[in-house]
């Protein structure tokens, strides 16, 4: 806003200053502006269909209502497509469509603010949702081509506004006073709007702070193309650009936030909540996916299933609190025993963890089973001033066939767990028809 007040003060002297016309100029600021428009309308209908909310309806309306303006006024403008204009245009025909634009965009605006304070449902139906989406695109298209159309065939029924590219008739007329005012209205009214720190008011103030600056500069330029007339198509392209810049800020903003929150939705999902391990469906997703990859590429994988020896006792020893630490130490010790990235970890339920070793055969597994044991009963947990621990009983077990899936494989480490509660516990135990590996 401040760079819009700045560059139209630092150009006010000179605004009469008369400039050649150049000829590309005036359709690529159209084109510019209707591209700039119907994108803006249509993100603004994207957030209208998913929230709901008839203030972003109006406005997209607003926007929608000046494409068929602006592309009419262009062909109609003397000397863009032909000396005359297309369409069998009047001589006032550009200019009365110049009045209907920027009278009609603060109108609109200032509709849709009214609209959302005095309509008692500020959120639409999802039923009737189609038929407000319909409203808001048809409604302004056909009211804009009706008045772009009457313009250009009845403009010798409209005051004359322009002679020879001369404005003076134009700024003396009480148009131009009504197109200035609806623009300080609407411009005052959404600055009070945007007090309540909302993205859109406050971008669609400085849009309509544009289209003001746009209004008074082509006003008080005096002439089609003098500096100001340049100046004030310049600030009425930024006018159809502010909004547009916003609204894409805000959807890379969502995007992003979106991206976090499925990030931080998948990892609660796959997480256990006390230890901050892997939990059982992410152990049991993954788990049939390395099998898969071992058998068709012929490699070894070792599982091995951990249970905390005579936890219920602990637990009744020194309570559930305790316990939970304990778990919390446990988990910490065996994942810091773990050194490749391949390797990992997962509680399975209650005090039973699941360790999946991919390209590990059951030496080396049983080699790297020892080393968890040894780790965490010489793990000592701190509690309320005791020093407190525990030791784990394992159970190993390895891929030995192309029929072994996830389940027997469990079955398999479950069993050679049991026998390592049977064979006194804080031991390893491979399962039953592995060959006998003794761990050293
Ligand atoms: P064993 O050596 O045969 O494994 O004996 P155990 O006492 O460890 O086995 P049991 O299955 O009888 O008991 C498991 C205990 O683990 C019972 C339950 O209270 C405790 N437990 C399971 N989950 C949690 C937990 O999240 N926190 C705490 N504090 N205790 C838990
Ligand atoms: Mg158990
Ligand atoms: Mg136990």
């Amino acid at each position: 806003a401040l760079l819009l007040l700045t560059s139209a003060l630092v150009i006010s002297p000179f605004i009469s200053i008369p400039l050649p016309d150049i000829a590309p100029f005036l359709p690529v600021y159209g084109t510019a502006v209707v591209l700039l428009e119907s994108i803006t309308a249509y993100l603004l209908l994207s957030q209208f269909a998913s929230n709901r909310q008839v203030f972003a309806g109006f406005v997209a309306s607003a926007y929608l209502f000046l494409i068929p303006l602006v592309t009419v006024q262009l062909l109609v403008f003397p000397g863009v497509f032909a000396p005359k204009g297309l369409l069998n245009a009047g001589a006032q025909s550009a200019v009365w469509i110049w009045v209907f634009w920027h009278a009609s965009f603060p109108t609109l605006i200032l509709l849709a603010l009214m609209a959302q304070q005095k309509l008692t449902t500020q959120q639409v139906a999802p039923m009737q949702l189609k038929y407000w989406l319909w409203g808001f695109v048809l409604i302004p298209v056909l009211c804009s081509l009706a008045l772009a159309l009457f313009a250009t065939w009845g403009s010798h029924w409209l005051p004359i506004l322009i002679a020879k590219n001369s404005y003076k008739q134009l700024l003396h007329s009480p148009y131009a006073l009504l197109v200035w005012g609806l623009n300080a209205l609407a411009l005052v009214c959404m600055i009070r709007r945007a007090r309540s720190n909302n993205v859109l008011y406050t971008w669609l103030s400085v849009a309509l702070l544009a289209s003001l600056i746009d209004v008074t500069l082509t006003l008080f330029a005096g002439a089609r193309f003098s500096l100001g007339w340049y100046a004030a198509r310049i600030s009425s392209s930024v006018s159809s650009m502010v909004l547009l810049c916003a609204l894409l800020w805000e959807v890379n903003r969502l995007y992003v936030a979106t991206q976090r929150a499925n990030e931080s939705l998948y990892q609660q999902s796959v997480k256990d909540t006390l230890t901050g391990l892997f939990n059982r469906r992410y152990l049991e997703s993954q788990l049939a996916i390395h099998i898969d990859h071992a058998k068709r590429h012929k490699e070894p994988l070792c599982l091995l299933v951990l249970d905390v020896d005579h936890f219920k006792a602990f637990n009744d020893q020194h309570g559930h609190l305790a316990g939970d630490d304990c778990l919390v130490a446990v988990a910490k010790q065996l994942e810091q025993s773990l050194y490749r990235p391949a390797d990992f970890i997962a509680r399975y339920g209650g005090e039973e963890f699941v360790v999946v070793l991919p390209h590990t055969d059951a030496k080396d597994g049983m080699q790297i089973a020892e080393r968890l044991r040894l780790n965490v009963s010489a793990k000592k947990i701190e509690y309320q001033g005791q020093l407190l621990s525990v030791t784990i009983s394992i159970g190993c077990a390895v891929l030995r066939h192309s029929e072994e899936t996830a389940q027997s494989l469990l079955i398999a480490a479950d069993s050679a767990l049991y026998q390592a509660k049977a064979a006194g516990r804080n031991c390893v135990k491979v399962a039953v028809d592995e060959p006998d590996i003794t761990p050293t």
